[in-house]
């Protein structure tokens, strides 16, 4: 088995030179613990910026560059302006607040930061391409690196490449506001597998693949420039035994055992973040305001540690930010502090893992409360720290975390009052409840821990694509046979669906007009010595007249209810019951239709067929199905049937099928039958086909088929080899 190649922003070490030395220590943080597990475990190189170093000559750096190798690191160089650019200014400046909703807060000049984000990106997919031998798998990982699986792809197609984001990824509504939307969406489809925390992070992702893309996603699977991407839901978990294990420590336990001392009969309140503005500090200041405005009995009956560890500190924004901050806990603090006791106690500082843990476990309530947060681990690391069972969580809905973590309080970080009221029903929540809820979270975050995680989504990497793709994407042998023996027979008849199979899908079906190459491709084909070609398709023998009308063809309009079997020949109907049905029916479709923007009617002989290619997409589903159980209903007991059209629904006289105009053909003998073509209304004429005929379907999906073409550009190509 080949290795495990990791990619990340920052390596899982910290680098410094001391003395003309350089001295290595491997940091903590959440992703390098998360890894930790598959980085040791298998044979694996870990690719990522060493961090911020003094200027090093080349020699320098290759002796670096050999010490980072005993810890399995591979350096990516970056110059300060790189970082500045790169990191600060575009993943810092732009895509972090607006993957956070903050909109706001993106920066709009930032078309140099971007220059330079792709550059750094393909900087980073060179040093992968370097070290990357057959085999081996790669995972990248972050905001930071969207564009790596792309031009990773570009150097070395055939990698099994990885793609997980840490942070939420945001509506459509707000993602589309990037510049670089584009680019970013097809960066990140360069992956086989793209992982998220949450499922509605993915269903945002699939939302905007479809709007911006045009790609539509099959639930948790996708193709996209001819390859499979699968998509997927990875919660992200810590090493939950590990800070049990710390709880339990008598370290800790001295330390938690000082803190409440000093508290007296004082309740303690804990908050631990990164100095950033998507963690709700602000609005936390002011529900603990609001707490002691509403409920004065807790005033000096409360204290309030929040630990602020610093963070992005040469970004001005965050300097700004922080300013105000200092300003409102002042505030707050001057009107509520009491001779003996001040409610909030602001740490602007990080705190060893000893004094982390002692907090966490000394704590009655813990409060993560930010605006939006990929996951939170601090959440989870709390329940994990309390060994002792006790301790109540009150938690944002718009952390990550809350989609697993029913039991903690849930509350919306924007409403000061109703986010007061949680930390009073906190603060008051009799023992019994605290240890139930308590119980279920920690169940949870032991299960799903940072091993799981990593592991879920690696042996998910590792599985081969479905099978069906590799059909589809299967090497052209079997057809060149197939055209071969074409090429070989006396009479040759073609039966060819046109939408979908010689044509792609426009938004409006009436703009799939045929070009003039595929008129030139169908005559050359029907003056093809013992050929000839019949065009059949759902649509009305008005539009198959005026765009094929003139060429020597056999046509078949409304899935072969009207048949013009040749050159200046007579479009003769099926018989059919008669056709009052539509009077009724039709009404009952426009309803629908009207109420879905952007769907259309189209009303054939012996059919209707409503389109909703140009509506929502979700809302064209759900319509869909309203329509369809409707219909249902309607035709019970008579001659009609709902016929599933890719984004259509078709009513229609029974027994008119596309299979039906093979008896009108008059199969004669000697003759062999070849047809074409991408759905279920395809499916009917390929059932109909006499043995020795063949069938080829075009695109995905399932078919009774025995050949297959990836899309109608495919499909012309297959049919231009039979004139060789
Ligand atoms: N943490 C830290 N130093 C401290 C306090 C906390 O490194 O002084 C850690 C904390 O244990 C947690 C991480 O910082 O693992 C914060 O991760 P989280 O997912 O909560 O937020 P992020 O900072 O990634 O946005």
């Amino acid at each position: 088995m080949g290795r495990l190649l990791i990619v990340s922003n920052r390596l899982p070490v910290t680098v410094k030179v001391e003395e003309g030395e350089f001295r290595i220590t491997p940091s903590a943080g959440g992703l390098a613990t998360g890894m930790r597990g598959l980085h040791e475990g298998s044979d694996s190189l870990w690719v990522g910026w060493p961090g911020e170093l003094p200027r090093l000559s080349e020699a320098r750096r290759e002796e670096l560059e050999q010490r980072l190798a005993e810890f399995r690191t591979a350096p990516v160089y970056l110059s300060q302006t790189e970082v500045n650019r790169y990191y600060e200014g575009f993943a810092n400046g732009v895509l972090w607040p607006l993957f956070h909703y903050l909109t706001d807060r993106v920066r709009s000049d930032a078309w140099k930061d971007w220059q330079t984000y792709s550059e750094v990106n393909e900087r980073f997919a060179q040093r992968v391409a370097a070290e990357y031998r057959p085999g081996d798998t790669v995972w990248v990982h972050d905001y930071q690196l969207c564009l790596v699986p792309v031009l990773l792809r570009q150097l070395v197609p055939e990698a099994r490449i990885g793609f997980f984001l840490h942070i939420p990824f945001p509506s459509s509504d707000v993602f589309r506001i990037v510049p670089w939307r584009t680019e970013i969406l097809e960066g990140i489809l360069g992956s086989d597998l793209v992982g998220f925390h949450t499922y509605p992070y993915l269903r945002h992702f699939s939302r905007s693949l479809n709007l911006l893309l045009g790609v539509e996603p099959d639930g948790e699977r996708l193709v996209y420039a001819n390859r499979e991407v699968r998509l997927g839901v990875f919660p992200m978990g810590i090493d939950a035994t590990r800070f049990s294990a710390l709880a339990e420590s008598a370290e800790v336990a001295a330390e938690v055992q000082s803190i409440r001392e000093e508290l007296g009969k004082r309740k303690l309140l804990l908050g631990v973040d990164r100095l950033d503005y998507t963690k709700g500090l602000p609005e936390r200041m002011l529900a603990m305001e609001r707490l002691l405005e509403r409920e004065p009995s807790w005033r000096g009956r409360i204290r309030f540690i929040q630990v602020v560890v610093p963070s992005r500190t040469k970004v001005e924004s965050y300097k700004a930010f922080r300013r105000n901050l200092d300003e409102l806990v002042g505030r707050v603090n001057g009107r509520y502090a009491t001779i003996d006791s001040v409610p909030i106690h602001y740490l602007y500082q990080s705190v060893s893992e000893h004094q982390l843990v002692a907090l966490y476990r000394a704590a009655d309530v813990m409060l993560v409360t930010p605006l939006r947060d990929g996951m939170n681990l601090v959440a989870k690391e709390f329940v994990a720290s309390r060994s002792d069972g006790d301790g109540v969580l009150v938690l944002s809905e718009f952390a990550g975390a809350a989609a697993e973590l029913a039991e903690a309080l849930q509350v919306n970080p924007y409403d000061a009052d109703a986010a007061a009221m949680a930390i009073h029903r906190a603060l008051t929540m009799p023992r019994e409840e605290r240890r139930t809820r308590m119980e279920a979270l920690q169940r949870r975050v032991f299960t799903y821990d940072a091993y799981r995680w990593a592991d879920t989504f690696w042996k998910r990497l590792q599985e081969p694509p479905a099978a069906e793709v590799d059909r589809m994407l299967s090497p052209a042998g079997p057809m060149q046979e197939l055209a071969a023996r074409l090429r070989a027979a006396k009479h040759l008849v073609l039966i060819l669906d046109y939408d979908g199979t010689l044509a792609p899908y426009a938004s409006s079906p009436q703009l799939a007009e045929p070009d003039e190459e595929l008129k030139r491709l169908l005559k050359a084909l029907s003056s093809r010595p013992g050929t000839s070609v019949h065009v059949v398709s759902g649509r009305s023998r008005e539009l198959m007249s005026r765009w094929f009308g003139r060429l020597p063809l056999g046509l078949h309009a409304e899935h072969g209810f009207w048949s013009r079997p040749q050159l200046g020949g007579e479009w003769r109907p099926l018989k059919v019951r008669a056709l009052e049905w539509k009077r009724r029916i039709l009404p009952l479709i426009e309803l629908v239709a009207a109420r879905t923007p952007g769907s259309l009617i189209e009303e054939k002989t012996a059919a209707i067929t409503w389109y909703y290619r140009m509506a929502d997409p979700e809302l064209g589903a759900r319509r869909f199905e309203e329509l369809r159980r409707l219909l249902e209903k309607e035709v019970s007991g008579l001659p009609l049937e709902v016929m599933t059209g890719p984004k259509s629904l078709e009513i229609r006289v029974r027994g008119v099928h596309k299979g039906a105009i093979l008896d009108r053909l008059g199969a004669k003998r000697g003759i062999t039958l070849l047809a074409m073509g991408d759905d279920a209304t395809d499916e009917d004429l390929f059932g109909a086909l006499p043995a020795g005929g063949t069938a080829v379907h075009v695109g995905r999906g399932p078919s009774s088929a025995a050949y297959r073409v990836a899309d109608p550009a495919a499909a012309r190509r297959f049919l231009a080899s039979l004139l060789a």
